[in-house]
């Protein structure tokens, strides 16, 4: 269990995290969700002492942050941040295996450790081990800087926009892939995001930033239904109102003619169940049926283009 006890940070006279407390049960996801300057990235550094406080308190299993030495702290707690940061003249593995290795792990549990969690990732190890982040795509090195968040099996796990730089198609496949791993190994992760529809996606938890203060720790069902304040209505609102306008739009307005591979859906379904089919399949086109036929198909380029217009 993670305790964050009405923890403080003062820069000059500007109070960038102000008397926030929270409590973090391990195993879960929290997502902390606030806009630029809300304060979300001086947390998540409070809680690993990149940062220290002004005043108050974490405590991580009962023990107070502020009683072990920083350096052995951020041993124990993974940390990722947008843009991956891995070393650039180091492969893979080696990046991968930076922390184990501080830790005295052996030579041959470091590689076991590194092959397990590049088969985690979808990234074949012989392939992958030895390559360095410049002959990764963006999505691979994200999933670079992620495992080797992973790597040491800490007690906790923060990542700063972790997903902020891939493209959305990219973007949802690592959010699925991290969820899966988190329930695969059990971690308790804290997400920082701008994005309230990632949050949802992700959360077990949201907790909802503005102006250095939390304003909401809910469940995303919470969040959605009995929003806090007006700014957490507003920042809610924008997930749901294009959510909302696909699935008030039949498949039948958008069918084209044109090839498309898998399950298919009735032709008198919406344009959200076909967002949520392409997005769980990571198709990017579903075929339309009528009567059991096929008569044609709905592209994710077509769903996003009607998002965008009604947004
Ligand atoms: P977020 O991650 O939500 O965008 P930050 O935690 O980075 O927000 O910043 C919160 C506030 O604290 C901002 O007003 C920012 O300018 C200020 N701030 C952050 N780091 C420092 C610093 N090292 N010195 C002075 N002000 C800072
Ligand atoms: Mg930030």
């Amino acid at each position: 269990m993670i305790e964050i006890d009405n923890i403080t940070k003062i820069y000059d006279s500007a109070r960038a995290v102000d008397g926030v407390s929270m409590t973090i049960d391990t195993g879960t996801i929290t997502v902390i969700v606030g806009t630029s300057g809300s304060g979300k990235t001086t947390l998540l550094r409070l809680i690993n002492r990149l940062e220290e406080p002004t005043s108050g308190e974490v405590r991580i299993n009962g023990q107070s942050t502020l009683d072990v030495k920083p350096h052995i702290l951020r041993r124990r707690i993974g940390y990722a941040i947008q843009g991956h940061g891995l070393f650039p003249h180091h492969t893979v593995a080696r990046n991968i295996g930076a922390v184990p290795q501080l830790l005295g792990w052996t030579r041959d549990k470091i590689d076991a450790r590194v092959d397990e969690l590049l088969d985690l990732f979808s990234m074949a190890p012989q392939e992958f081990r030895h390559r360095y982040p410049s002959e990764l795509s963006g999505g691979q090195q994200q999933r670079v800087g992620v495992a080797r968040a992973l790597a040491s099996r800490p007690d906790l796990i923060l990542m700063d926009e972790p997903f902020g730089a891939l493209d959305p198609i990219i973007r949802t496949r690592a959010q699925e892939d991290l969820r899966r791993i988190q329930q695969t190994l059990g971690s308790t992760i804290i997400l920082v995001t701008h994005d309230m529809e990632e949050a949802i996606r992700l959360g077990d938890r949201v907790a909802v930033m503005d102006g250095g203060k939390l304003v909401q720790h809910a469940t995303p069902a919470e969040i959605i239904t009995h929003p806090a304040t007006d700014f957490v209505a507003d920042m809610v609102g924008d997930v749901e109102r294009p959510l909302r306008l696909l699935s008030l739009t039949p498949l039948a307005e958008v069918m084209e003619d044109g090839p498309a591979n898998g399950a298919p859906l009735p032709r008198e379904a919406n344009l959200r169940d076909a967002l949520s089919a392409c997005l769980w399949t990571g198709r990017s086109a579903v075929p339309i049926t009528d009567k059991g036929k096929i008569i044609g198909r709905v592209t994710l380029d077509a769903i996003r283009a009607r998002a965008e217009v009604h947004a």
